[in-house]
């Protein structure tokens, strides 16, 4: 039988194995402090543990801890890693170091399949979801590797979230568990293309996190050149299901909006975006397209960018350009790709 990732268990699950074992409940708790709270990576380190159990535990569970394949900083300091799971798949992960903490983006999925036009994350497909012991094994290995703590989680690396919700609800309970890592969610952030029935799916569980909707474009025609996403979603469902988000959570959304020259970037866009979140209280951040091999677009310039963010604030939107981190190591937004773990280093 394959080995189970006992890294995703929550501390109920993980009661729940303890107890078929025969062992007294304390050890549950005592366990998952050992995985999440101190990280362990190999259940050799759990040193008050008997060496009975671990060995039984071993026979039947694996600690998700995922190997750094290659460590790139950057000028900012910035720090990307090429992460390579128990099963030979790669991913990508990256922490910024922000004036209020350190913040890990994290990959959901290897691959994607959402199949954005400027996304390199998505270029090669989707191989699998991650568990949610593997999403949280991606910030137990930076917050070891940078050797200070993780105070911030975006979810805008590889992958979709919402098109891997049950893993991902789990990590978001697994990451802000008391008894673990213990980061709040209002330090955490999730990002979608705009899988509209998981974003209701979403707002049922009430969270306090950070909602980003990968928007883009305030029409159709525009939206849908760019991401095939808003075929199935069109724009007014997205932003119908991101009101009764904000209505069922009490939470505001935020929304990512890629500048491309002569696509998206036109003052008259600029009205149409205006119009469609006015009044929404949502905040927009514009981020100039980072270049991406095989994309047959390029950044608005700074002029421009400067410009949209000056009519959407006169329109009554509030925006802010987003800070262009890693891009000296491809390790800015739509940058990340998985790798195969054969084609060497
Ligand atoms: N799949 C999720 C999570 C990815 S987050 C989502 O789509 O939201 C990554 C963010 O970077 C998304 O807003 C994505 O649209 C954006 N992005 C992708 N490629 C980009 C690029 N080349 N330049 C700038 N932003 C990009």
């Amino acid at each position: 039988m394959e080995k189970q990732c006992i890294s995703s268990l929550s501390l109920e699950e993980l009661g729940g194995v303890v107890r078929e074992m025969g062992q007294p409940a304390f050890r549950a708790k005592q366990i998952f402090h050992w995985l999440h709270q101190k990280q362990v990576t190999a259940f050799s380190q759990m040193t008050d543990q008997p060496k009975a159990l671990l060995a039984r535990l071993e026979e039947t569970w694996f600690i998700a801890a995922p190997q750094i394949r290659r460590r790139q900083q950057s000028k900012d300091g910035t720090v990307k890693y090429l992460f390579q799971l128990a099963d030979g798949n790669c991913i990508e992960t990256v922490v910024m170091r922000y004036h209020y903490g350190n913040t890990v983006c994290v990959s959901t999925q290897v691959g994607c399949r959402m199949g954005c036009r400027f996304c390199a994350s998505t270029q090669a497909g989707r191989v699998r979801n991650l568990m949610a012991g593997e999403i949280a094994a991606e910030v137990y290995a930076a917050q070891r590797d940078i050797g200070e703590r993780i105070s911030h989680i975006v979810l805008m690396g590889i992958g979709e979230p919402l098109d891997n919700y049950e893993e991902v609800l789990r990590f978001l309970h697994l990451i802000s568990h008391p008894e673990g890592a213990n980061i709040g969610m209002r330090n955490i952030s999730l990002s979608t293309c705009g899988l509209v029935p998981m974003i209701d799916r979403l707002a049922q569980e009430k969270l306090q996190l950070t909602l980003s909707i990968s928007l883009h474009a305030p029409n159709n025609a525009l939206r849908s050149s760019m991401m095939p996403v808003n075929d199935a979603y069109p724009v007014e469902q997205l932003i119908a299901a991101c009101r009764r988000y904000q209505t069922t959570t009490g939470r505001r959304i935020s929304f990512e909006y890629s500048m491309v020259r002569g696509v998206n970037d036109s003052e008259a866009i600029a009205r149409q975006l205006a119009g469609l979140i006015r009044g929404m209280g949502a905040h927009v951040n514009l981020i100039p397209i980072n270049p991406v091999d095989g994309s047959p677009y390029s950044a608005s310039d700074a002029e421009n960018v400067r410009r949209f963010q000056q009519k959407l604030e006169e329109l009554g939107v509030n925006a802010t350009v987003r800070r262009r981190l890693g891009s000296d190591i491809s390790a800015a937004c739509g940058q990340l790709r998985r790798e195969d773990a054969r084609a060497g280093e």
